[in-house]
């Protein structure tokens, strides 16, 4: 099996969030080259909150993982509910600027190749936003096995990731086909990288995973976001 280091864009993935992340919130705060005009920001903000509040309500607990963490936009949100919460991300870059927002001793960090590491210990709880679209599709089994050995008995898992829609990414942004499993991200300085993204839909994602074993209810926002637990 290959690695992030000897797989072109499984390395290219990586060094485009490295070169990314003091650029990464722009994305999610609809700022820049992501700013879509008012109605489609407020659109955007108004389905983040129905995430955010799904993640209330299911109340993660205990010792909690978030696996590629990113700038902590969702370590954030975890964190008051966790009694301790580890962060993992591939960039050191990310991870600094996450534990920077979080300011907490409840909070430690691996920085680790997700496509390599393996847990040393188990969690209440595992989390990851916008990660599962960029596995590639022949990953897919082993990466949820990799969840699963994350979890203690009767942890349970929080994920969201994109909905396939042309406004949710930059304006110099093609999506590519839907079925299309790489594409091309430009950061602000023009630099150019191809990564993998793949767009789920909820039905059929739910149904692999029921196939892989697990008890799953995967729901969509109006355009922009799913999310499983
Ligand atoms: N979860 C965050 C969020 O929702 O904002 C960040 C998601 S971002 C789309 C993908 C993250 O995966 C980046 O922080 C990137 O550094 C990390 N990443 C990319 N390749 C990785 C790898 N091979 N191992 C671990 N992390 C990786």
């Amino acid at each position: 099996m290959t690695t992030a280091e000897d797989s072109t864009p499984l390395r290219e993935q990586l060094e485009y969030y490295r070169a990314r992340a003091a650029e990464y919130d722009h994305w999610w705060l609809r700022q820049g080259r992501y700013d879509r005009g008012a109605a489609l920001n407020a659109q955007w903000f108004d389905e983040a909150a129905v995430v955010s509040s799904a993640l209330a309500a299911f109340r993660p607990a205990g010792r909690v993982l978030e696996l590629a963490c990113g700038t902590g936009i969702w370590s954030e949100q975890l964190l008051p509910f966790t009694s301790h919460l580890t962060l993992l991300d591939g960039s050191p870059e990310m991870l600094s600027i996450a534990t920077a927002r979080l300011r907490s001793p409840q909070v430690h960090t691996i920085q680790a190749d997700l496509f390599q590491w393996q847990p040393t210990e188990q969690f209440d709880g595992v989390f990851f936003g916008f990660w599962l679209s960029h596995v590639p599709p022949e990953r897919f089994a082993d990466f949820w096995t990799l969840v699963s050995r994350c979890l203690a008995p009767n942890g349970r898992v929080f994920f969201v990731d994109s909905r396939y829609d042309h406004t949710s990414t930059a304006v110099d942004h093609r999506l590519p086909e839907p079925d299309a499993t790489v594409l091309r991200r430009r950061l602000d300085d023009g630099r150019e990288f191809k990564i993998y993204k793949i767009f789920y839909d909820p039905a059929e994602l739910a149904g692999r995973l029921r196939g892989l074993g697990w008890q799953v209810d995967i729901r969509q926002t109006d355009h922009y976001f799913l999310y499983g637990s």
